[in-house]
């Protein structure tokens, strides 16, 4: 399980501020950089494992879930300097790490007293988060990431609720979608009948994503309208009305 330093899994709004920091360090020049920002749960359980149940020294309080990290609100910022990572904090270096905490706060980050290097979005609860209670304004890039994360997760503890889909796709165009195509035999309307033997649903549109409104028993008679794939609208009463549609296979033509 690696480090994570990119941006796109983090919440946009934290994202956001993160880049306000860097800028502000930047310009203050303090050479503070994102180490990792990210962490997936499996990654948050091998930290936490370290010094409890595997060797090293303790270096979370956190398990699973259980820290700002999972949710992509929260970043470590650590000096890089020739080169190399550093956390040093003695000499010159502790006015750094004070002045990257005040930069932060400014930006609207949150530092922690045990952990120099955390910085995490202001007026979040654990227990919120924990129970799916997300930042409003996430994009696509943060949610798609968690909830592939969430998906996958099959440790303790229990993952959270998943934050909704949010696609930047546009929707398929009618242009793209396959088209209904008329079903119809010499120019007139085709008949069929049922032939699956426990019945067949009628669904409010041609696949199983759509609701089921009726059920039509087999052997019944039924005229065709128009087919898209394996799905065919139907007309059960014959008044050249859409009733529903119908899975495609279960249809015996009547010639
Ligand atoms: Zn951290």
């Amino acid at each position: 399980m690696s480090r994570n330093s990119a941006l796109e899994p983090l919440h946009p709004v934290f994202r956001e501020k993160a880049g306000s920091l860097l800028q502000e360090c930047a310009k203050a020049e303090l050479p503070f950089k994102l180490f990792e920002g990210y962490r997936s749960p499996e990654r948050q359980l091998d930290l936490y494992q370290q010094g409890r149940t595997a060797p090293g020294a303790i270096v979370t309080r956190a398990n699973a879930w259980q820290s700002y990290h999972q949710y992509g609100v929260a970043a470590d910022f650590v000096l890089f300097t020739n080169g190399r990572w550093s956390w040093a904090d003695s000499g010159e270096f502790k006015n750094h790490w004070k002045k990257l905490h005040q930069l932060a706060t400014k930006v609207g980050l949150e530092p922690l007293s045990w952990e120099l290097p955390h910085l995490q979005l202001k007026g979040q609860q654990l227990a919120g988060l924990m129970a799916g209670h997300y930042p409003s304004g996430g994009d696509s890039d943060w949610a798609d990431n968690l909830r592939q994360t969430i998906r996958n997760w099959q440790g303790q503890p229990p993952a959270p609720p998943m934050p909704p889909l949010l696609s930047e796709r546009p929707a398929v165009t009618a242009e793209l979608a396959e088209p209904l195509l008329p079903v119809t035999q010499g120019g007139g309307a085709m008949q069929a009948t049922v032939t699956a033997r426990g019945g067949l649903r009628v669904r409010a549109g041609p696949g199983t994503e759509f609701d089921v409104i009726s059920s039509l028993a087999a052997g019944q008679r039924l005229w065709l309208l128009q087919s898209k794939g394996d799905w065919t609208q139907v007309d059960i009463a014959g008044d050249g009305l859409v009733d529903g549609y119908c899975h495609s296979a279960f249809l015996q033509v009547i010639t």
